[in-house]
């Protein structure tokens, strides 16, 4: 049996940035992840916000970086709208490459990483948990003071916490990477509500002047998805932007939706980005929320076992970083469960308007009391 004082569950960016806290502060840390290749294959549209880049614990390298994006444009029928400045540009980037060195990095201080090992079973102790891993085919045993679970949408260790169905929670996005695309305008990021993304959204995410990321989010009908994205690359606007494009590379995947579960501690077990729902709603940002998270649970974690500090300080610690756009988070969600559901032009509208930050939440009801032409005349002049 192996034995560590943390066991960190998945390598993606809320794992790494675990691990690497955690072993930087002198903890004996293992980090698992059951794919061969960390990075690979590639689950994301790559898109990042610039407003969230204050928050990082460290710097990420220059050869993440692939485009600056000045804004966002935001479509529903004929109404388009540009939002840019801080707060609406971000980058594009490669998560790839991100994911790759977010790893490294951990082992660099000292972190231990096991590729192909899936966790399979915890057994939680008073004051261990005991983990079956299978690596090769064999089974290992890990024996750990704290486990970390950041084993994104699908977690197991949320699973083996007893929290069920977690695919219902979730939304689903297709997307791929197009190249040889002819972009409008290649500086901004594009938003599009319509029938083709019920509750959610589709989007071009540029990547370089002629390839890009295209696909459909959706948080209904989820069964569907290959359809809304056929429906999404045909619609007009997009046809004309991909018309000689061809398709590269899948990048489709499930992002929480609705939390998981109540906490994200529970006993000697800590849940970090995906699997706590710790992306930024309405977009679904998790990359950078997860590598913050997961800095500060390594941070949590270190105080708890040198200082026997509650574990739930992490939880803390988050909100007085992070509270308020988990906050905003969570008011998103309920509006867009509420609004998801009515497959019409007038709800796309006030999706819009909210997405946009032109229409504010607390508005919703008289928003859905005016009629359409009203609700596009406000959108025009940006404000209620
Ligand atoms: C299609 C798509 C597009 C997205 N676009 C964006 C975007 O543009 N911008 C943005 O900010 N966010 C985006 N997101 C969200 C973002 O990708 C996630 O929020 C982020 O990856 C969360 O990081 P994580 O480390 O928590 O989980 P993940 O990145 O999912 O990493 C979890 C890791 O755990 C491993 N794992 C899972 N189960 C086990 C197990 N049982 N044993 C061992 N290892 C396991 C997995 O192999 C994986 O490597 C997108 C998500 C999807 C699906």
């Amino acid at each position: 049996m192996l034995s560590c004082d943390v066991l960190v569950v998945g390598a993606g960016p809320a794992g790494s940035s675990t691990a690497a806290k955690c072993s930087e502060e002198g903890l004996n840390t293992i980090f698992i992840d059951k794919k061969d290749r960390i990075g690979d294959p590639v689950q994301c549209a790559e898109a990042i916000g610039r407003y969230l880049i204050p928050y990082l614990p460290f710097r990420l390298p220059k050869r993440i970086f692939r485009r600056y994006i000045k804004g966002i444009e935001f479509v529903a029928g004929d109404i388009s709208i540009i939002k840019e400045g801080p707060q609406w540009d971000g980058y594009s980037i490669s998560r790839r490459i991100l994911d790759k060195w977010l790893a490294e990095r951990a082992e660099k201080k000292g972190a231990e990483l096991i590729i192909n090992a899936e966790l399979v079973k915890l057994e939680i102790k008073n004051d261990c948990v005991v983990a079956t891993i299978k690596k090769d085919g064999e089974k290992v045993y890990v024996k750990a003071k704290v486990v970390v679970g950041a084993d994104g949408a699908k977690s197991k260790v949320v699973r083996e916490l007893g929290f069920k169905r977690l695919n219902r929670k979730c939304g689903v996005v297709v997307g791929w990477q197009f190249d040889n695309v002819n972009l409008e305008n290649p500086d901004y990021d594009q938003i599009y509500l319509g029938n083709f993304a019920p509750g959610a959204y589709g989007y071009v995410f540029p990547i370089s002047d002629n390839s890009a990321n295209i696909g459909v989010a959706t948080i209904l009908n989820k069964n569907k998805i290959y359809q809304y994205f056929e429906k999404f690359v045909n619609s007009k606007k997009i046809r004309t932007q991909i018309n000689n494009a061809q398709k590269i590379e899948e990048k489709s995947g499930h992002i929480p939706f609705l939390d998981f579960c109540d906490r994200w501690v529970y006993k000697n077990i800590l849940l970090v980005g995906d699997a706590a729902n710790q992306n930024i709603k309405p977009f679904g940002e998790g990359i950078l929320p997860s590598i913050i998270c997961g800095d500060i649970a390594g941070k949590a974690i270190f105080e708890h076992l040198s200082k026997c500090t509650p574990l739930s300080i992490y939880e803390t610690y988050v909100k007085n970083k992070l509270g308020d756009l988990f906050e905003y988070s969570k008011k998103s969600t309920e509006v867009l469960s509420k609004l998801g559901k009515y497959n019409d032009m007038k709800f796309d509208i006030i999706r819009l308007g909210i997405f946009a930050q032109i229409f504010c939440f607390e508005e919703l009801e008289m928003l859905i009391n005016k009629e359409i032409e009203e609700l596009i005349g406000l959108i025009k002049n940006g404000t209620t």
